[in-house]
This record gives structure tokens, C-alpha cells and sequence, in this order.
């Protein structure tokens, strides 16, 4: 093709969504086949959703509220920060995304554990950044040999808590002793897409404090847990300066009516998220 791409995006892979379920049935001429792949969870979303989700259809045809103003003070309350400490996204997905193409300059250094979720990866190629990847030290977050190749190029750092694809955790001592180690000018963008599941007591959980330390961006989403991959709705909480960037750049409608009322609701029905994530650990171990 005569039309030259940026050298940064040319090398990128597309992202492999986990095949549909209909389209892994035809393939292989099936039915009632179960899906694994993309982490969805089966047990479905609160009936408060369905709830919400029908009364608010009707007003569909207007835009959304650019900030979703009582979904940011119920998240505000229910992690102990300010509505001004959180950022909405299009999934966590659209969070990643913002935070590179904010904090990347061409050139600049991005490091994430090898394998490692994705949209890390394309989201700093894309932001023309490098990605810079330790391989896992067994199963588990290699946190030593990241702190050894940070370099004065370093913007931010990628850390998934609990991991996937091994679900190993980040404990407290070990991010303790990594963030000592940090410049004061890295971010630290601690993914926790899984957290609601983990059971074990020494996990590092960044919103257990929040807001101990600036350079600390916690990533949430409503895509695992709550059930709400389909609706994509994803939040981050951070420091309000970096909020206020990320606000600046993100699109004004970036997160739809009907994902900012799902959310709502099903932030509202912890007794679901509770019952929900139990059957889920207790399914999910046999
Ligand atoms: C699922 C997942 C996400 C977020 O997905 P969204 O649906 O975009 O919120 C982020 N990080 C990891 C590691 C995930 O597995």
C-alpha cells in the first residue's frame, strides 16, 4: 500500500478476542458448548440492572452525562476517596489507553510483565511508547527484574493484581519493597480486574488505602465480578492530577447511558457481587 502507518502501530498484532460462543459452535458444527476464554462471569449481572437498565432505556435518545455524576459519588463513598479521584472508562480497557497516550512521549518506556494482558502492549505501541517486557518469574510477577531495567525512560509501570492468565497476587511486603524502589516519577498503574475474587489475606489491595501514594493508579472494572462485560464500564482512582489529565483527553461520551445506570445498579447489590464472587471461587475450584 502506498500509504505509509506509523512505524509503532506497524508491528502491532490485532487484539484475539476469545471466539463467540455461536461462532465456536458452528465451526465445529456443536451446541451448548461453555466458554472459558475471555474470563466472562456465567452467573450473569444483579436483577437490579435489568431493573435500572429498562427504566432508563427510554431516554436513550439523549446523550449521556459526560461524568456520570451519582455513579462517581456512590464509587466515591464506596472505596473512601473523592468523586474528583476517579475517572470513568469504555471498559479499563479505554483506561489503559488514556493513561499511554497521556504519559507517553515517542520513544518513552512502558514495562509490563511477559506474557501479560494485551491491551498493555497495544496501547503503548499505539501511543508510539516502548513497551519493555520482564518475562513472569515462575507464575508470578517478576517485581525485582522490573525495578532492575527501569531506566530515565521509564514512564509508567503496568502491574496485574491479582495475574492474569496465572491469578498469582502481588503480597503487600513485595509491593512495599517495589515502591521504595520507584522513581517518584513513574506511574504505577496496578490493574486489579480480579480483585473481588481474591481470598488471600496478604494481597497487596491498593484501595485498601487509597491514595497512599501519587504515583499509584488503580485500575477497576464492572466487566468480571459485577457481570457487566457487555455494557463496558471500567473506572480508575488516582491522584486528582492525573484524573484531571485523563479527564482532559478522554472522550466527553466515553461511557454510554446504559453502562453508567448498570453500573450504578449493580454497585448498589453488594449482596449479589458477595454471592456472586463465592459461587463463583467455589465453582470455578472443582
Ligand atoms: C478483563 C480485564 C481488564 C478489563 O477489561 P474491561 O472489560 O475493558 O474493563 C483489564 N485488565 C485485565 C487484566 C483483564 O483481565
Amino acid at each position: 500500500m502506498l500509504f505509509k502507518i506509523s512505524d509503532s502501530i506497524a508491528s502491532l498484532k490485532p487484539y484475539e478476542a476469545g471466539k463467540p460462543l455461536k461462532a465456536l459452535e458452528r465451526e465445529f458444527n456443536i451446541h451448548s458448548a461453555v466458554k472459558l476464554a475471555s474470563n466472562e462471569n456465567p452467573l450473569g449481572f444483579s436483577p437490579l440492572v435489568t431493573q435500572a437498565v429498562m427504566k432508563n432505556l427510554h431516554g436513550m435518545n439523549r446523550y449521556p452525562e459526560p461524568v456520570a455524576h451519582d455513579l462517581c459519588r456512590e464509587l466515591a463513598r464506596y472505596h473512601k476517596v473523592t468523586p474528583e479521584n476517579i475517572v470513568l472508562g469504555n471498559g479499563s480497557d479505554d483506561l489503559i489507553a488514556l493513561l499511554a497516550h497521556a504519559y507517553l512521549n515517542p520513544g518513552d518506556q512502558a514495562m509490563m510483565p511477559l506474557p501479560s494482558f494485551l491491551m498493555y502492549e497495544i496501547c503503548v505501541k499505539t501511543a508510539k511508547g516502548i513497551p519493555v517486557m520482564v518475562p513472569l518469574s515462575g507464575f508470578d510477577t517478576p517485581l525485582a527484574a522490573m525495578h532492575g531495567k527501569i531506566s530515565a525512560k521509564t514512564r509508567l509501570v503496568f502491574v496485574t493484581n491479582p495475574f492474569n492468565p496465572t491469578g498469582s497476587i502481588v503480597t503487600e511486603n513485595a509491593f512495599a519493597t517495589f515502591l521504595k524502589q520507584v522513581p517518584p516519577d513513574v506511574l504505577i498503574v496496578v490493574d486489579e480486574a480480579y480483585m473481588e475474587f481474591v481470598r488471600e489475606k496478604t494481597v497487596y489491595n491498593s484501595l485498601k488505602n487509597p491514595l497512599a501514594d501519587p504515583r499509584i493508579v488503580t485500575l477497576r472494572t464492572f466487566s468480571k465480578a459485577y457481570g457487566l462485560a457487555g455494557f463496558r464500564i471500567g473506572y480508575g482512582i488516582m491522584d486528582r492530577e492525573v484524573a484531571e489529565i485523563l479527564n482532559r483527553i478522554r472522550q466527553p461520551f466515553n461511557v454510554n447511558g446504559l453502562a453508567q445506570v448498570a453500573a450504578e445498579a449493580a454497585l448498589s447489590d453488594q449482596d449479589f457481587l458477595k454471592k456472586a464472587s463465592i459461587r463463583f471461587m467455589r465453582e470455578s475450584t472443582i
